[in-house]
């Protein structure tokens, strides 16, 4: 069989690609902290670019991180870039990949959210923003950091959404593009603020959307924003 040969155009395209898409992973990675989403190394951020998944290392303050610094594996694990160790949350970010047409991923340990996994098994619908996730939010059940356990939770919790929480851990959300994640990331945490906060009130009960309200809500939001 004739040998396939890389066009060094392509190639040279490509790792473009890998550099300008790495450089927007460690913005949002840095986003998470300075947004307070995250405290020190905590949280991890990826983005796949065909075959390969962009990922942050393991333990490697963000701000620290350089173009040089580029990680990536394949889709069952293995490093084909770099030579920091990526992110242990690794199972976590491949079960997504591999189940779904996410094109980024962003786990952060949000600090109103995180106190709701340990409420909750799931965010009581309480604003018609859950939408964006795809319906009321779950929270996988606990299981340790980094395992294929949790992943095998995370997948379950993920059904039909596009986040889920993590009990006693923290947040996971994916998207298309990583200011997608992110903004879901932001608005999960959001949601979760506004349910304790309302429900912090002695004496009052925060009242929740219908099923009906939340479906009603979620056409609607498919036609939101600007039209090009
Ligand atoms: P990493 O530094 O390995 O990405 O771990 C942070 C984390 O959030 C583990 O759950
Ligand atoms: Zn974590």
């Amino acid at each position: 069989m004739a040998e396939l040969r890389r066009n060094p155009a392509d190639a040279e395209e490509t790792g473009q690609e890998e550099t300008r898409l790495w450089a927007e992973l460690v913005a949002t990675a840095r986003r998470t902290v300075t947004d307070g989403l995250v405290v020190g190394t905590s949280g991890n951020v990826s983005a796949r670019l065909g075959d390969l998944v962009l990922i942050t290392p393991t333990g490697v303050p963000y701000d620290r991180l350089t173009p040089g610094d580029l990680t990536a594996v394949d889709l069952t694990g293995r490093q084909t870039r770099g030579t920091l160790a990526p992110t242990s949350e690794l199972p976590m970010h491949l079960a997504v990949y591999r189940t779904t047409d996410a094109r980024a991923v962003v786990h952060t340990h949000a600090v109103h959210a995180t106190a709701v996994s340990t409420l909750v098994p799931a965010l009581p619908p309480i604003h018609y923003m859950a939408c964006a996730l795809g319906g009321p939010v779950r929270v996988a059940p606990y299981a340790t950091y980094g395992t294929d356990e949790l992943a095998e939770h995370m997948l379950r919790a993920l059904d039909g959404r596009s986040g889920c929480l993590l009990r006693n851990h923290g947040t996971i959300t994916y998207g298309t593009t990583l200011d997608q994640a992110y903004d879901r990331t932001a608005q999960l945490e959001w949601m979760c603020r506004l349910w304790l906060t309302a429900s912090s009130v002695p004496g009052l009960t925060p009242s929740l959307l219908s099923e009906a309200q939340l479906a009603e809500a979620g056409e609607r939001l498919k036609g939101y924003g600007q039209r090009r």
